[in-house]
Parts: C-alpha cells; structure tokens; sequence
C-alpha cells in the first residue's frame, strides 16, 4: 500500500513514520519550499508521547524538552488556585514535555528523511486538487515557488495533514469559514531564570485576560528558554489572514500586564526582554462529521482545528497518525475500511475536545473564579471545593484520552511489520 501524506508538519511527519513503522509505504508533500524549524512552544502530553517513544524517538525528545513536573493555575492577582503533577510525577510512564515546535519538527523529519528515505519527502509540493477512483487516489501539486503544475502523484489513499487551512477539508466542506474566538494571542519566548523549580508551566489569568508561560529548553548556564503567551479579548473580527504571525510591538498589549508582578514571575520583565512577539487571532473551525471520504481522510489540524486550551494540537495529531496507521495495518487489502475505522476512534473525541475547548476545558476554574472573587479570595476553597477543582481536571483529562490509568493500560497501537 502506498499512502500520499499531505503536509510536512507535526501531523503529517508523525503518519508518515507510524505507516513507515508498520509496513506501509508512504510519501511527505509539504508546500513549504523546505521543511524549516518554524514555531515556538508546543506541548507533548503523556499520551502523544507514548507514541513518539514506541516510534523510537524517547532519545531525541528527552534531549531537547524540557519534562513538565507540574501544571498550576493563577488568579490575574498571581494567587494559586489549583495545581497538579504532570508526567511521570502524576503516575504516568511516560513523561509530558514541552518543546520548541521547530526542534520538534527537525526530530520528525530527520527521522523520516532515515527511515523512508530522503527521496520520499517532497517539499515545494503544495496541493491544488486530487481525485479518487475505485483503484487508487491521484493528487495533483503545483510548485509552491513558481505555481507551475508538478507530475500527479498516485496512491492507495490520501492523508491530508495541511494545517488549519487544509484544501482537502475545503474540498469537502467548502463552506466553513474560521470561527474567530473574540481574543488575540501574542507568543513569544525569552532566555530567563527558572521560575518555581524549572519544570511548570503556568495559566493566568481569565478569558479576557490570560498569560501561559512555561519552559521548553534547558540551557548549559542553567538558564531556561521560556515560552509565553499573552492573550487579550478584542472586539470586532480579528487580523484578516495575511497579517497572521506576523512581528508586532510587544506596547500592542503589554500595558494591560503592568501589574502582574508577583512573588513567582516578573510578566512586565518577561515582556520587556528582547525577544520578537508574533501575533495570532484564536480561532478554530466548527466539528464536521465525517473526516474519511473512501481513500481520502482528513487529520490532525486538518480534522480537528481547535483553540490552543489544555495543550492538546500538536499531541493529538500525533496520536492520530498512529491510529490511522495501527487500522489501516489491520485491514490492509482494504484501506476505505481502516480510514472508516480511524474516523470512527479519534473523531468523536476530536469533535468533543474542541466543543469544550471554546468554554475553556481545564481553564474554566480561572473563569469561575474571576466571576466569584474578581478582587482576590483569603482561600481558594472559599471560591471552589477542592472535589470540584478536581473532578474538572479528570474530566479533561478523560476526554483527552490520558487519564493516567487508561493510557498506561491500554494496549499499544504498535503493528508489526509484515
Ligand atoms: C509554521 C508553523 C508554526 C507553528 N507554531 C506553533 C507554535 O509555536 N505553537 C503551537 O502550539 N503550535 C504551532 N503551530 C501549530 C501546530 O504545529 C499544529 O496545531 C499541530 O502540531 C497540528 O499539526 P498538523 O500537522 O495538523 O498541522 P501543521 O503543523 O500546521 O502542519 C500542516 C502542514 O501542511 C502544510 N500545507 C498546508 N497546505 C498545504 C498544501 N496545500 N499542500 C501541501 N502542504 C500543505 C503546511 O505548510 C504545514 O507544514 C504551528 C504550525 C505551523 C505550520
């Protein structure tokens, strides 16, 4: 079986070494004319790094991540309202991780570029369109440089990994524009001192008003790289499209910030550092509900675009790639039948996770406790018991897919190879 994987990101790259790992061909399209370390912070939870360490790539993370100890919650006045363990410190085998989105790309494709072949990476390929038959599927790439059509390209099947503005979901479901959030996002990172022992990451704030801040690389002089995000509600639509990411004056926001000194973090010092700040609209799109179309199916970005809220995008797309693979393994003579029963594992919890994701997942707490006690509180179990604060982190984490019992118990999607 030869699989057509469109997209060289953190989706596409994880699908194609799980095929690759599982005895199925398959070749990387990536628009990009090549494939660069492009990104800041991203988060590896326990369950997407189960799969990266049966994929043989433990080493490499461990390496260059920094291993998340402990997720805390802040008021905006810098008051803790809830904290837990994170990773092997929560009970899991496997750690959480927080890393450098570009790092992270470079550990995929070098591992792909070894064991599929440097040859079966296409960059500069972007694709425009692609038809299937009872036989096979043909995807047609132009050059994204020059625009000119490249020679189509044959498969079994169709992965389309292409990010948040996927044409193969637009094929499919012309008509579903981005849904702007009402918040702008500004992220940037910042050589710095630990803050509260070096290994948590941190949410402040509320809606409206929000800082995440946690580290995602250790440095030789005992310095840290931080990672941070600045988030504010806006009114009306948000940058039209082609002025995402882009560089902006960190004076857009940080005035709304000055007070945020507390005893743990300095966020008016960590804006002031030097370092770029790019800005983002928080946008996702509306669940669909069919991703596999026969020999074409839709994942990461692609299938389940979501707000940035308990750190799930780049984890679940991983995941997806090794579910796609694991069932297309097992119905190997029928690949429509694996693609169906992929959609049917990891699309009703996709749809779930970015349903709740807009009334704030894990982060609700921090809401609950603007409205309740905007000018602070003496204690927090005055504002929400601690049964409560705790059932809503299992909640998430349940249907995340890594409450801790069930992902170190649950069988490996790993095949072997025929
Ligand atoms: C440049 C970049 C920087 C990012 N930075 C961050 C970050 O700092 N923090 C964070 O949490 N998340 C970041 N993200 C998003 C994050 O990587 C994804 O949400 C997540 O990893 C899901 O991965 P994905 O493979 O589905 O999508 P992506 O990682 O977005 O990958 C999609 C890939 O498809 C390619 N592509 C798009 N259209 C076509 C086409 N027509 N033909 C061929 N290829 C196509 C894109 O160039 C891209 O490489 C970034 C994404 C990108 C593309």
């Amino acid at each position: 079986m030869e699989v057509i994987v469109v997209g060289g990101g953190i989706g596409g790259m994880s699908a194609a070494l799980s095929l690759h790992a599982a005895g199925i061909g398959a070749q990387v399209y990536e628009a990009a004319p090549q494939i660069a370390a492009m990104g800041l912070g991203i988060h590896l939870q326990p369950n997407a790094v189960r799969e990266l360490t049966e994929l043989g790539l433990a080493d490499a993370l461990h390496s260059q991540a920094v291993a998340i100890q402990e997720l805390a919650f802040y008021s905006k006045r810098g008051q803790r309202i809830w904290s837990e363990p994170r990773g092997r410190e929560a009970g899991y085998h496997w750690p959480q991780y927080a890393i450098n989105r570009g790092t992270l790309q470079v550990i995929l494709l070098e591992a792909a570029r070894a064991r599929l072949g440097a040859g079966r990476i296409h960059t500069g390929h972007r694709l425009a369109s692609f038809e299937q038959d009872e036989t096979g599927v043909t995807a047609h790439f132009v050059d994204s440089v020059t625009g000119a059509p490249l020679p189509p390209v044959r498969g079994d099947v169709l992965v389309a990994a292409d990010g948040l503005h996927s044409v193969v979901r637009k094929h499919f479901y012309p008509d579903q524009p981005l849904r702007y959030g009402g918040q702008l996002m500004w992220r940037s990172a910042v050589s710095a001192a630990p803050f509260l022992g070096g290994s948590t990451m941190i949410i402040a704030g509320h809606r409206n008003q929000k800082l995440v801040c946690y580290p995602m690389r250790n440095q030789a002089d005992g310095t840290v790289i931080l990672n941070w995000i600045a988030e504010l509600g806006q009114s009306g639509d948000g940058p039209p499209r082609e002025e995402w990411n882009q560089k902006v004056d960190r004076s857009k926001f940080s005035g709304a910030f000055d007070a945020w000194t507390f005893d743990w973090l300095d966020v008016p010092a960590l804006m002031k550092a030097g370092a770029e700040v790019f800005e983002f609209p928080k946008v996702d799109r509306d669940p669909v509900p069919q991703w596999t179309f026969g020999r074409v199916t839709l994942l990461g970005d692609a299938a389940h675009p979501m707000h940035p809220v308990g750190s799930q995008a780049g984890s679940q797309a991983v995941v997806d790639g090794r579910v796609l693979a694991h069932h297309l393994a097992a119905t190997r003579d029928k690949p429509q039948e694996g693609l169906l029963r992929y959609e049917a594992d990891r699309l009703p919890p996709m749809r779930d996770i970015a349903l709740q994701n807009r009334t704030l997942g894990p982060e609700l707490v921090m809401e609950i406790v603007e409205e309740r006690a905007p000018q602070g509180f003496a204690h927090i179990h005055d504002v929400l018991s601690a049964e409560d604060l705790q059932e809503r982190a299992d909640a998430f984490k349940r249907l995340a897919g890594f409450a801790v019992e069930s992902l170190n118990n649950r069988p490996s999607y790993s095949v072997a190879r025929p």
